[in-house]
């Protein structure tokens, strides 16, 4: 990173700071400061757009300073019911069948797992740009074991166990669509994402959990393709916490060789359709609109995607 893009990533960092709050509510002020008011909403406006621009690149960086939740499976209030495995029951290796997923929102990634030095702990999941009020999905068939609210970290947040064996965690939601013991199917809504708990914008905070360990949900989903790496993902006690760098040979393999999930790599410049693509899920995932995706690419109001194509992102 050049010394010039450091200073306008701190620059996009401030103003991320100083708006987020503000972009979260509309004001309807009719004070005599209403004219102030405007000028501030306009200013407001573009700082937004300039965000969202040095986002695409950077966001990585931004968001890396939010501080990550405390680990509802082991910190929160009741972790001892969030919680019901013993460590020593977890074997060092186990094979997960992940062939029956659903990708939990199309957003793409904004913030991924890891250790976070600055605050001296880890990000058990994956965050995920959302809107308010996206719908979330459960990632694969399964029973809902719980739906529990935590003010300083989850916020409203939803824990769905697999037969796969796998547990997946949704936080920071606005409102649940299902409640304890309900079946879901891979793909079902179950919430309504926002930005509950502690949160400085709308997104889905995501876990893959297996006996309560906090797998890299990067090792299982290829976010930036919307699928997963392999048909299996193999647990092992040495390498769970590790992001996978590729996609399988049916999707990104051929297009891109460098790791989707560095700051880096968001500077792809195509996307290859896939199956049950729609224009406005692959904008959203770039974090551009419809219009301008088609426009990019030449393509008519009426044009259809077939899979396989290639779109320019940029
Ligand atoms: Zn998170």
């Amino acid at each position: 990173m050049t010394v010039n893009m450091k200073s306008i990533c701190a620059a996009a960092l401030f103003l991320a700071m100083a708006c987020s709050p503000l972009a979260a509510q509309t004001i309807t002020s009719k004070s005599p400061h209403s004219d102030a008011h405007k000028q501030l909403l306009a200013n407001q406006t573009k700082s937004k757009d300039q965000i969202r621009l040095i986002e695409k690149n950077t966001f990585v960086d931004l968001i890396d300073d939010e501080e990550p939740e405390p680990d509802i499976y082991t910190e929160g209030w009741n972790s001892k019911l969030v919680n019901p495995f013993k460590a020593s029951d977890v074997p060092d290796s186990k094979v997960i069948d992940v062939t029956g997923y659903a990708m939990p929102c199309p957003g793409f990634v904004t913030s991924n797992y890891g250790y976070r030095a600055k605050f001296g702990r880890m990000h058990k999941g994956i965050d995920l740009k959302i809107q308010s009020n996206d719908t979330i999905y459960a990632a694969f068939d399964g029973k809902v074991r719980l739906t529990n609210y935590e003010a300083k970290g989850y916020g409203n947040y939803v824990i769905i166990r697999h037969p796969n064996e796998l547990e997946t965690v949704y936080g920071h939601l606005n409102k649940f669509l299902v409640k304890p013991d309900d079946v879901v199917k891979a793909g079902d809504p179950i919430a309504l994402g926002g930005s509950t708990g502690r949160s400085t914008g709308p997104h889905l905070h995501f876990e893959t959990r297996y006996m309560g360990y906090a797998i890299n949900p990067a090792a299982i989903f290829d976010f930036a393709n919307q699928t997963t790496h392999t048909d299996t993902y193999t647990f092992n006690k040495k390498t769970y916490t590790q992001a996978r760098n590729y996609a399988p040979a049916a999707t990104l393999a051929k297009a891109e060789k460098e790791n989707p999930y560095k700051p880096s790599s968001n500077t792809r410049t195509t996307y290859t359709v896939r199956k049950g693509d729609t224009l406005a899920k692959i904008a959203k995932a770039y974090g551009m609109s419809a219009t301008s995706l088609r426009k990019l690419n030449g393509l008519s109001a009426k044009a259809t995607l077939r899979v396989g194509q290639k779109l320019k992102l940029r």
